[in-house]
């Protein structure tokens, strides 16, 4: 059996608290692997690690960390197709979707490799007679990352490339589902010549996270994943005095306006509602077409192209499925309870993806496409994040109404508007209670030169991921107003209070 273990230090460190947690191939349901847990003293002993490394990888020039990243980079392109096949087999989504994470992650390593430009800070002169006032920004020590199981290669990404350009240690905390990428990155930071515990993973559940949360050393928590996780994560790290920022789950809208280009809006909605079997926290998985005639087309155009959804294992000989497994059997049951909600509650199910029959599925975590009409606010297939292939179709009598069911949802992680009015697209933009909306975009995730992150109750905290706001969450702003008195130049001496 495969036996993950921690990374501290620059090598692999064998777990010693004797728990460990199965990893599965979710295509054919066979257990891969097993990841170590951590104990809360093996956490402890990383916490101090990083706290070593931080005092000579805070004082490194930003260029000198930056030439770190460069080759990082470099190292990553070498091993996209390695990474991309290790995500599948992990995850279970396709090949070239996983190849597309990595791209992502990596556009995030070359904004940090920019850090000697983002960090230089501000500068004033003369803010009084002979004062002047600059602001630098210092990092902060040791920083912790959790993350999901749906992107285990660009959520880490998301956080630790900016943190370390920053100045920062980082201890990643990976999903236990999917552990393998985060180590392999972390054997390619050591490769690239990141100093030994700047870069630890420890592997863990509940145990781990709750030292990293608690522990004084730690001084700034990043999390992605499911919003009753991150609200306690929210609360928890800052009553500890940590800054924090926890991204949760989601329920995106994709609203279709009479006038939009179907064909294209519904392209669009086939891969933003089942790539990656839907378990994208940007994934569109409520269509919101304005008025029953466009409801009525756009219901036939998507039980067509569903038809034509090629859902089967990962990694293939030949070209790429659309869509791969679920992660877990639980997560399959999970889903296909939901399915059996919506039939419940009233909603109607157009497209059944229990009853797909899948290609070379195996005891894989397989589920096909699933398509609902007539869901109402209230159901539950439309109030909670399903994280599957299911797609629900919420018909709106007019523009306002869309606008209103949109903004009365808990979440508010992304969504997009199809049409080609521009004054329906701005007046959307303007009013819509979500903090990434896409024009004719469906799935609006911002480059990584900009930050991201949702509104209401899909992120707890100010500031959102990479881009500007991550090197604003990684770094500690300190203002040194100075003056010089003329010194050996003049002679005076002062006997009253300054003024400026
Ligand atoms: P999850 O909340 O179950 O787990 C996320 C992380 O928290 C994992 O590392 C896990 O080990 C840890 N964790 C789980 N339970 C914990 C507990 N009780 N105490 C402390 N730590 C705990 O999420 P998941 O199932 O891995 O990921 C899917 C969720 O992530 C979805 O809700 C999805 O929307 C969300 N997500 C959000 C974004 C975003 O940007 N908003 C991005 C990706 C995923």
């Amino acid at each position: 059996m495969n036996q993950i273990q921690h990374y501290l230090n620059g090598r692999h460190v064998d777990g010693r608290s004797e728990r460990f947690a199965p990893v599965y191939n979710p295509a054919t349901g066979e257990q891969s692997a097993q990841v170590a847990l951590a104990s809360a003293d093996e956490t402890r002993e990383a916490i101090a690690s990083s706290e070593a490394a931080f005092a000579t990888w805070s004082k490194l020039s930003p260029l000198k960390r930056s030439r770190i990243l460069f080759t990082f980079k470099a190292l990553v392109e070498e091993h996209a197709d390695e990474l991309a096949a290790m995500i599948s087999r992990e995850h279970g989504k396709v090949f070239s979707d996983a190849k597309g994470e990595v791209t992502r992650g990596l556009e995030v390593v070359e904004f940090a490799c920019g850090i000697p430009h983002l960090q230089k800070g501000e500068h004033s002169m003369n803010v009084g007679t002979g004062v002047d006032s600059y602001s630098m920004m210092q990092p902060l020590g040791v920083c912790a990352g959790i993350s999901p199981f749906n992107f285990p290669a660009m959520v880490p990404m998301w956080m630790f490339p900016i943190a370390l350009a920053c100045g920062n240690t980082f201890i990643m905390k990976p999903s236990e589902k999917d552990p393998s990428t985060p180590m392999r990155l972390a054997e390619l930071l050591s490769e690239a010549g990141l100093p030994d515990g700047v870069f630890n993973v420890v592997n863990g559940d509940k145990e781990a996270v709750d030292v990293l949360l608690t522990d004084e050393r730690v001084q700034a928590v990043s999390f992605v994943g499911s919003t009753p996780i991150a609200e306690y994560i929210y609360a928890t790290a800052s009553a500890h005095g940590k800054r924090v920022q926890a991204l949760g789950g989601a329920k995106n809208h994709m609203v279709v306006m009479p006038d939009a280009d179907l064909d294209q809006a519904v392209s669009a909605l086939m891969g933003a509602a089942y790539g990656s079997a839907g378990e994208r926290c940007m994934a569109i998985s409520v269509a919101v077409p304005v008025g029953e005639e466009t409801a009525e087309r756009l219901r036939a155009k998507l039980v067509e192209q569903l038809e034509q959804l090629r859902v089967g294992p990962g990694i293939v000989e030949g070209p790429d499925n659309d869509m791969g497994p679920l992660v877990t059997r639980e997560h399959l049951e999970k889903v296909k309870g939901y399915i059996q909600a919506g039939v419940d509650e009233g909603a109607e199910l157009v497209v059944d993806g229990r009853e797909a029959v899948i290609d070379g599925a195996g005891d894989g975590y397989f589920v096909g496409g699933t398509l609902f009409d007539r869901v109402t606010p209230g159901m539950r297939i439309h109030s909670e994040e399903i994280f599957g292939p299911v797609l629900a179709i919420a018909r709106a009598a007019s523009f306002d109404d869309a606008v209103a069911m949109i903004n009365d949802h808990e979440y508010g992680n992304g969504t997009a508007i199809f049409t080609r009015d521009g004054d329906a697209a701005r007046q959307y933009c303007e009013q819509i209670q979500v903090g990434m909306v896409g024009v004719n975009v469906p799935i609006p995730v911002p480059m990584a030169f900009h930050s991201f992150g949702g509104w209401k109750r899909s992120l707890f905290g100010p500031l959102h991921m990479h881009g500007p706001d991550g090197v604003r969450f990684y770094t500690r702003m300190k203002t040194i107003t100075q003056r010089w008195p003329s010194g050996i130049r003049e002679e005076t001496n002062h006997f009253t209070m300054p003024t400026l």
